[in-house]
């Protein structure tokens, strides 16, 4: 069970594994609060994950102790952008959060997508 202020990262947690680097990715950024690597999924031209180091579960769980954390995550998303050559055509930013929005690993995680037109609503 999470607990707030929590920073433990989880054996179990795939992003935890890789932000530790027992699991294999290919790292666009790192710092020492947020790790950014390729969707090994893509499901766009460019497709990368911004993941804070810190292991919170979902953006549900986050609260003013993380307010700088998400501040920094969101400027992470934009300085990848310009690295991956996507920042003048632009992107999406998708977080899906928890069941009913689709979240998957339960690793706060922002999915930045570009390199081709998307398309609205989402699926
Ligand atoms: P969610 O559905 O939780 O919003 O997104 C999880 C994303 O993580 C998916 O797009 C999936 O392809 C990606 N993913 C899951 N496990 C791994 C992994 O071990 N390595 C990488 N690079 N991506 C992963
Ligand atoms: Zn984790």
């Amino acid at each position: 069970m999470y607990a707030r202020g929590e920073v433990t990262p989880l054996a179990d947690c795939p992003f935890c594994r890789i932000v530790r680097k027992e699991a294999p990715a290919e790292v666009l950024y790192e710092d020492d609060r947020v790790v950014a690597f390729r969707d090994r999924s893509p499901q766009a031209p460019v497709h990368y994950l911004v993941v804070p180091r810190k292991h919170i579960p979902s953006l549900a769980d986050t609260n003013g102790v993380d307010k700088d954390l998400l501040g920094h995550t969101m400027m992470v998303v934009n300085k990848v952008a310009g690295m991956t050559g996507i920042s003048e055509k632009g992107f999406r930013l998708v977080v899906n959060c928890k069941r009913q929005g689709g979240q998957t690993v339960s690793h706060l995680h922002l999915h930045v997508l570009g390199g081709r037109q998307m398309t609205w609503p989402p699926g």
